[in-house]
């Protein structure tokens, strides 16, 4: 098995790459081609989702590829408009049918806003119809996690939430872990804010390895077991973003990591009312 095929293993025993390839913010026109780049860079777990307007091109690259489908792993989830018991098989049948697949691997539901109680029943069900091999959630916080669980039958595969060097999200980790829920990173590059690429901590770590700073960071993340789905449009990032799996951080640099830590977003705070409302008014097609 190729190194960067290194799995971990789901609460229901499924295997889930440790690192995949993510597609938010790639534009429409270019998403087949960067999809296709990935796969042949090497990467099994591709990571979309309705509100990103791509799964048809995404689908459509999975098809030119040839790649058997047992050796995929698609991830894709649903937005907050389209929650609801009813709304949300509609809505899986649709992902399903525009990514041109007959199962997904994983679905979460995007954000813990809306109707998910009803949503989460309905992937339930096709969670037992073996629709999906996986269900999950993104964006959830701790108190709304538990409460999921606390009031359903089948506990979460995997949370997506925003992880990086600034929001490292380790104690979150830990209750994760003792819940049986699998953290996913999105964000690993914090998208370049906080000049993340320059970070001295992060550069100084970079040159005694002589790798880059995106790929000690991919390596601290799944030293720290956690799961990863970068995203480039540019192959050579996409190789070197793969390629992280022949070296590893010493506890010292793992320590000094853990001290940027600044415990807050840099993107959004999901308490925030004008935020819940400005992402519950977002419409996708
Ligand atoms: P990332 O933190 O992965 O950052 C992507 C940025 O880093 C791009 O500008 C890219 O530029 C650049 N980059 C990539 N590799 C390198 C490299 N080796 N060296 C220098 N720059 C690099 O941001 P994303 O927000 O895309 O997060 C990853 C994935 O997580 C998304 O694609 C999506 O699948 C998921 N996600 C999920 C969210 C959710 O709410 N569930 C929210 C946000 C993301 P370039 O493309 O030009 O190489």
């Amino acid at each position: 098995m190729a190194a960067q095929h290194q799995t971990i293993t789901l609460n229901n025993g499924v295997p889930m790459p440790i690192l995949g390839f993510g597609v938010f913010q790639v534009p429409g026109e270019q998403t087949e081609q960067v999809v296709t780049d990935a796969l042949a860079a090497g990467y099994r777990l591709i990571d979309t989702a309705a509100s990103y307007g791509n799964e048809e091109a995404v689908g459509r690259a999975i098809a030119a590829s040839g790649i058997p489908r047992d050796e995929l792993f698609v991830t894709t989830k649903m937005w907050i408009q389209h929650t609801g018991e009813e709304t949300a098989r509609r809505e899986f049948d649709r992902s399903l049918r525009k990514l041109g697949l007959d199962h997904l691997d994983l679905y979460l539901i995007h954000q813990p806003l809306g109707d998910y109680y009803s949503s989460w029943h309905a992937m339930e069900k096709l969670y037992a119809e073996g629709l999906i091999k996986a269900i999950g959630v993104s964006n959830f916080y701790p108190d709304r996690l538990v409460d999921l669980i606390q009031h359903n039958d089948i506990v979460p595969a995997v949370n997506q939430i925003e992880t990086h060097p600034f929001f490292q999200r380790a104690g979150y980790q830990q209750l994760m872990r003792e819940r049986g829920v699998q953290i996913e990173s999105w964000g690993p590059f914090a998208e370049g804010r906080n000049d993340f690429f320059t970070n001295p901590v992060l550069t100084a770590i970079a040159a005694g390895h002589d790798r880059s700073v995106a790929q000690v960071v991919l390596r601290w993340l799944v030293q720290r077991d956690v799961v990863v789905i970068p995203k480039s449009v540019r192959p050579e990032r996409m190789a070197q973003n793969l390629d992280v799996f022949d070296f590893a951080l010493t506890g010292e640099e793992m320590t000094r990591i853990a001290a940027l830590d600044t415990g807050a977003s840099l993107f959004f705070d999901h308490h925030d009312p004008g935020m819940v409302a400005w992402l519950g008014d977002r419409r996708v097609d």
